[in-house]
Order: C-alpha cells, then sequence, then structure tokens
C-alpha cells in the first residue's frame, strides 16, 4: 500500500503541489493526466526526492517519510522503493545496456557483480533486447533505449514504478513497442504509476485515472467513469483540447 497525504512543493513563491492525497493499492496502475505545468511531473519527482518536497508524508509499505523531517536514510530507502522511467531515457551514454541496468543494482542496491550481470542479462531477456546487451545508447532506436530504461526500471523489483511521459520523446513509430512493454510490466502486477498523454492507452491499462490541474488532483476515478462522465468542469474542458 503507497499513501501519500499532504504533499507540498513549492518553487520560491510558486507553490507546484498543494497538498497532494493519493493512495494507491498493491498491484494498482495508476494513470495521471492533466494539463502542462500542473505538476504531474513534479509529483512523481517528489516521491523519490529527486525534487524535495517541503511537507507531507509518504507510505510506501512499511517505510514512513515525513518530507519536514526526511533524513538520508529515508531518502535513500524511498529511492530503492522506486524506480523511476523517464521521458528522454536518462541512460548513461558511456555504459553498454547491460550496465546502464547494472549501475544502479551495483551502487544502490549494493547486489554483487556477478548477481546483477545476471539480473541484467534476463531483464534484457524479457524486453526482448538480449541482443543488444553489448551496445551502447547510440547505437539503439528511441524505442530501444526506452526499453532498457524500463528495464533498468524492472530490475529494481522496486515496490514502485515512476514513469513519467516514457513515450513522449519517442518518434512515433517507437511508441507501440514501449507501450507493449509497458503491458508486459503491468501483467506482472507491478505497482505503477504512469503520467502519460496517450489517453487510448490510459483507457485500456489504468485501474484508475487521476485527473490533476494548479497543483491538485481534482477528479480521480475509474477510466470509464473519469472519460465517460467526467464532472469537473476543467477536466470536460481538458477532455475536450485534447479529443
Ligand atoms: P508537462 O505536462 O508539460 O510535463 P507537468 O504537469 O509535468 O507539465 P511540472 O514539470 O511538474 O508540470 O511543472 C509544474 C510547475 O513547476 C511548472 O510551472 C514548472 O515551471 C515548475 N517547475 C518545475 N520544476 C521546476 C524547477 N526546478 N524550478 C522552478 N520551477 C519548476
Ligand atoms: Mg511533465
Amino acid at each position: 500500500m503507497i499513501s501519500i497525504r499532504g504533499l507540498t512543493k513549492r518553487f520560491d513563491a510558486t507553490t507546484v503541489l498543494n497538498a497532494i492525497d493519493l493512495d494507491i493499492a498493491d498491484g494498482e496502475r495508476v494513470v495521471i493526466i492533466g494539463p502542462s505545468g500542473t505538476g504531474k511531473s513534479t509529483l512523481l519527482r517528489c516521491l523519490n526526492f529527486l525534487d524535495r518536497p517541503q511537507s507531507g508524508q509518504i507510505r510506501i509499505g512499511d517505510l514512513h517519510v515525513n518530507a519536514e523531517k526526511a533524513t538520508k536514510a529515508d531518502i535513500l530507502s524511498l529511492q530503492r522503493s522506486t524506480a523511476f522511467v523517464f521521458q528522454n531515457y536518462a541512460l548513461f551514454a558511456n555504459k553498454t545496456a547491460k550496465e546502464n541496468i547494472m549501475e544502479a543494482l551495483v551502487t544502490v542496491q549494493k547486489i554483487p557483480e556477478a548477481e546483477a550481470e545476471q539480473r541484467a542479462l534476463s531483464v534484457l531477456a524479457e524486453t526482448g533486447l538480449s541482443d543488444k546487451a553489448d551496445s551502447y545508447p547510440t547505437s539503439l532506436s528511441g524505442g530501444q533505449q526506452q526499453r532498457v530504461g524500463i528495464g533498468r526500471a524492472m530490475a529494481l523489483q522496486s515496490d514502485l514504478m515512476l514513469f513519467d511521459e516514457p513515450t513522449s520523446a519517442l518518434d512515433p513509430e517507437w511508441v507501440s513497442e514501449v507501450l507493449d512493454l509497458m503491458r508486459r510490466v503491468a501483467e506482472r502486477k507491478q505497482t505503477m504509476l504512469i503520467v502519460t498523454h496517450e489517453m487510448q492507452f490510459a483507457k485500456e491499462i489504468a485501474d484508475r485515472v487521476v485527473f490533476m490541474d494548479e497543483g491538485r488532483i481534482v477528479e480521480s476515478a475509474p477510466p470509464d467513469e473519469l472519460f465517460g462522465a467526467p464532472k469537473d468542469e476543467r477536466l470536460k474542458s481538458f477532455l475536450r483540447r485534447i479529443n
């Protein structure tokens, strides 16, 4: 169970997350939608302290972090319980696909190198990239790079996978292979929090869709209900704009 209470993030005088409350059940897939600049990425980044929230509580399983009092150990534990998939892949250019997947296993999770390598190879097989284990990012297509990015997150076997618009930097031809891989991740009952503009995919994969606007959660419902019978005017107007 993941529980977020009162999560607040300000950049200078601007409040970007305004007391966000959100619960996510184990194995649940929650998709976040909303206008640009509304705090979707910031919410994901605050959950593992890539951005430090000013206040609020984050519970992931037994781990309970109070943002105001978070210690280095708390932050490390949060970062160990979450795995982030970035829009722009964020692979190390000087490391091969296999080494990219091994990196956090060895440095953050302190897994012995040989075991990390085995795990990386098995993830590469699952992502259909066994033949690319020793390739560097520049020799991979965008779709392949993002599959490595997702493989890296899978290898961490974390409680919560965070996806920030994982397909929006891709050429259209590579989108479907990345969405297919995300479907496979979902089949493993992995808890997923996904920011995406792929509404069709959201309808298909989400147990629940959350609409954010101006730093707040405005509406949260199963996809049929949220897309089929939106209540809030801001959501209605957002859906009109994107359709
Ligand atoms: P998009 O759909 O365009 O990705 P978003 O919903 O992910 O938008 P965020 O990236 O979370 O929005 O940004 C929310 C607000 O916070 C924006 O107004 C943005 O300018 C501001 N912001 C984000 N990061 C920083 C930062 N490091 N310093 C100052 N302001 C920031
Ligand atoms: Mg964003």
